[in-house]
């Protein structure tokens, strides 16, 4: 009898692809295990065997597979079953998918190219002599391809060589190295609570002043230090500025007179120490815990609607517990870059080792490692905490999903395909494995809002801050009254001077929020008017002050700031609007004595950029950080009791039917870092327009006001939550083939679905990297089969992709385009 398989190929396959195997195959092969195959003329690669059967395929000779990879499968048929879930409701084929859900680590091909991992040292002696062939041509050559491989040793199928040598860290593929951040480790001191009062403190004094100057010298340094500063005292700091040595500083701290501490301790990294015991709960938060209990009876998604440092982690924390005690798997989600050594550290302190976090940027081999973990439900990742792509691995018992921060449309991925959204396919997930999902946010969506009012989701709310801590007060500054009145010191009012001012006399940091990075967006000619453009977008050049470039954001195009206008070549730029490198320099003029950081992506981009700054932050090293919407994800400063937001105009005025909805949570979110204990903090937000209906709504955290009248527009402009959307995107270097190519998608997506097919239209940005982009919008009406509507889309796209002219022009389909 013939044997065949069908396997999915990591490649943009509309089918999967069949290939023959030996009865010996048959008997060892199962579903969800690795095959080495050709494709093609000469390409090797790695495929998944998705089903096993006897049927011939018709239209073409199957192929032999070279090998088997395998000996247990490493896909399961629940991830099989997602795959091809996310690709029929993304509108991709399952090769992306399987792309996208495999660790590169697993996905051998032709193109791959290999290197010698100097990471580690190997024991040459334990490598057999054809992976010995291999490790030894590496050290004389710095990569090599799998067709070098084959070469070197004179056969075809050497994937199963490479992989041994994968497993065996001796080689890395495609891939550089990442280490992992550890937090600079710094030491704080202060007098103990004994010496607090000042007839104590004066008593100590007296006692020391005889017996121990030295001593003596070091408190009276301390107390002018914390005097002055009002902020923590590195032990390092005492030391220089009392010119005494650390041994004088431990001896009082043996004394019990001064105190050593960190800050924030528990961000240094586990190191598998006992576990803490959660923490007990609040009446709010135990009454929240019951609810979600009890909903999850009747309903598979809750969303957790908790008001920022309402408590929700804790929250989570003891559903964790109850589902890990069953033996069963947690994946708790969160976006990239919530992901901070904040966070998971909380949870190793609950959780130890049973925590394992799935990272971007991670090493393949850590990847590969939690992956397998995951596989064989190990004690070692029961809580998986990772960003959107973790809804990829493997898990075997999955009980509970925690999407956190559920509004974040960082969960949707946008290129490449599959473009999914990690909380919509979270549901999906949860229910192949009959799990419960809870959503959880300060400012939920108004999809998921949506969905509890409709009896969809369920839904809980806390509306309390965790220990009684008051929200903050926000209050609006109108900044053209103030520039009226003259009461404006570049893009600072009075009333910002004020506060901040303030802030730091008290010994507090402050956060100012500026939704744009670089110096100023736009540089203009006070002559002739030209502002200069990115050739290779249709895009005003950022002028960024730092390195004196002018810089495209969609491109990375970069040039020296001109000293004269192109066009006219006079002298005299000015500059327009502003972004987060203008800010950081006024502050430097009007508060000369403070330390100003900044937190964007032009300095995070270093490997741990961003720990560094936030670290630098907590330690209190930074007194006023200036940053863009990274500021607002999760983060949990104890000593920040001011937050300015710069101009919330430019957020309001985003061409986007989500603007208001997306300001609304940016603005709540990054208040939410003011006052997170038992002060309360102070907000204040700058605009032009202080009677704007979301200005008003955040200023009193109205989230049920600003949720029906957005509702009420999304009705009447046909949007989600009442419409679906697909957006497709034409792209080609040649404007003219666009635009025709557009035209006659657009007429014949018309003819189907008539007046809910918008465009095709050039977008604000119509040419980035020199690819013209237009895009037709479908609005899919609620009631309006979406599987038939996909099918009904493909099958133009098929017509379209069969027209000679349009030729080389790529259509990208993206579905739920929130
Ligand atoms: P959220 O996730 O809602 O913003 P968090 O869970 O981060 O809130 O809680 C805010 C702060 O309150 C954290 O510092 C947390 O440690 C503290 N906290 C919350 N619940 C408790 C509790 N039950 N006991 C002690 N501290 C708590
Ligand atoms: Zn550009």
């Amino acid at each position: 009898m013939l044997h065949y398989i069908d396997v999915i190929l990591p490649i943009p396959l509309e089918n999967r692809f069949t290939y023959s195997i030996t009865e010996a195959e048959s008997g060892f092969l199962s579903i969800g295990m690795r095959v080495s195959i050709p494709f093609g003329k000469s390409k090797i690669y790695t495929g998944i065997v998705a089903s096993i059967h006897q049927v011939k395929p018709l239209i073409y000779e199957a192929k032999q597979i070279h090998q088997i990879l395998d000996e247990t499968p490493i896909v399961t048929e629940m991830q099989l079953q997602l795959w091809q879930w996310i690709a029929k409701y993304y509108m991709c084929t399952e090769g992306e998918v399987m792309r996208a859900a495999l660790p590169n680590a697993f996905l051998l091909e032709s193109e791959t190219i290999i290197s010698k991992n100097n990471a580690i040292v190997l024991n040459e002696t334990d490598l057999k002599d054809d992976e010995y062939l291999i490790y030894e041509a590496l050290q004389r050559q710095s990569s090599l391809k799998i067709q070098d491989i084959a070469n070197i040793l004179d056969k075809k199928n050497v994937l199963p060589v490479v992989k041994r040598l994968v497993e065996k860290e001796a080689i890395i593929l495609n891939e550089e190295i990442y280490d992992k951040y550890k937090p600079k480790y710094v030491r704080y001191v202060k007098l103990t609570e004994d010496y607090t009062t000042p007839e104590s403190l004066n008593q100590l004094l007296e006692a020391l002043s005889s017996r121990a100057k030295k001593q003596r010298d070091v408190v009276m340094t301390l107390f002018s230090i914390s005097a002055k500063t009002k902020k923590p005292v590195k032990v390092s700091d005492l030391v220089a500025e009392s010119k005494t040595t650390s041994a004088t500083v431990k001896a009082l701290v043996d004394k019990g007179i001064l105190e050593d501490y960190h800050i924030q301790t528990d961000r240094v990294v586990y190191d598998g120490e006992e576990n803490e015991a959660s923490k007990a709960l609040n009446e709010f938060q135990t009454e929240a815990l019951q609810q979600i209990k009890t909903t999850f009876k009747t309903q598979n998604v809750v969303l957790l609607h908790g008001i920022t440092s309402s408590g929700k982690t804790e929250v989570y924390v003891k559903l964790i517990e109850e589902v890990i005690a069953k033996g069963q798997q947690v994946l708790y989600l969160l976006p990239e870059i919530a992901l901070t050594t904040q966070l998971v550290t909380r949870l190793q302190n609950y959780f130890g080792e049973q925590v394992a976090v799935f990272h971007s940027k991670y090493s393949a081999h850590e990847r590969v490692e939690v992956y397998n973990q995951v596989l064989n439900n190990s004690a070692k990742a029961k809580i998986v905490l990772g960003a959107r792509s973790s809804i990829f691995l493997p898990f075997k018992d999955l009980g509970l999903i925690i999407v956190d921060e559920e509004h974040e449309s960082s969960f949707k991925q946008f290129d490449p395909a599959p473009r999914y959204h990690a909380r919509d396919v979270s549901v999906v997930l949860a229910s192949l494995f009959k799990a419960k999902t809870l959503l959880g946010s300060a400012t939920p969506s108004i999809e998921s809002y949506f969905n509890a009012q409709e009896n969809k989701y369920g839904l809980v709310e806390i509306n309390r801050r965790y220990n009684n801590v008051q929200l903050p007060d926000i209050e609006l500054v109108d900044i053209k009254d103030k520039q009226k009145r003259k009461k404006m010191k570049g893009h600072f009012s009075d009333r910002l001077i004020e506060e901040m001012t303030e802030a730091i006399a008290d010994g507090h940091q402050i956060i100012l929020f500026q939704n744009r990075r670089g110096y100023s967006p736009i540089v203009e000619c006070n002559t002739c008017g030209h502002s200069p453009q990115c050739p290779n977008c249709d895009v005003s050049l950022t002028y960024h002050q730092f390195r004196k470039q002018l810089r495209c954001h969609y491109c990375g195009y970069n040039s020296a700031m001109l000293i004269k206008c192109m066009a006219c070549g006079t002298p005299g730029l000015d500059s327009k609007g502003f972004g987060t490198e203008q800010i950081e320099s006024e502050v430097r003029l009007l508060f000369p004595t403070l330390k100003v950081g900044r937190m964007d992506l032009d300095t995070t981009r270093g490997k741990f950029g961003y720990e560094k700054i936030i670290t630098a932050f907590e330690q209190q090293e930074i007194d006023v950080l200036v940053g863009t919407q990274m500021l607002t994800k999760g983060l949990d400063f104890r000593n920040v009791k001011l937050v300015g937001i710069m101009n919330a105009d430019n957020m309001l005025n985003f061409p986007d039917f989500r603007a208001h909805e997306r300001s609304f949570q940016l603005m709540l979110q990054v208040s939410g870092r003011a006052g997170r204990t038992n002060k309360q903090g102070k907000v204040l937000i700058q605009t032009y327009n202080p009677y704007h209906k979301i200005l008003q709504q955040v200023s009193i955290n109205d989230y049920a006001g600003m949720f029906k009248e957005q509702l009420e527009e999304r009705y009447n402009y046909k949007y989600p939550p009442y419409y679906r959307l697909i957006k497709i995107t034409l792209k080609h270097r040649d404007y003219n083939k666009v635009d025709m190519a557009a035209d006659w998608l657009a007429k014949s997506l018309t003819q189907l679905f008539k007046h809910n097919v918008l465009g095709p239209e050039f977008p604000p940005i119509s040419r980035i990297r020199n690819q013209y982009h237009k895009n037709i919008l479908i609005k899919v009406p609620q009631g309006q089969p979406l599987g038939k509507t996909k099918e009904a889309i493909k099958k133009v796209n098929t017509s379209f992709a069969a027209i000679g002219g349009f030729k080389g022009v790529r259509v990208i389909i993206n579905v739920d385009n929130y």
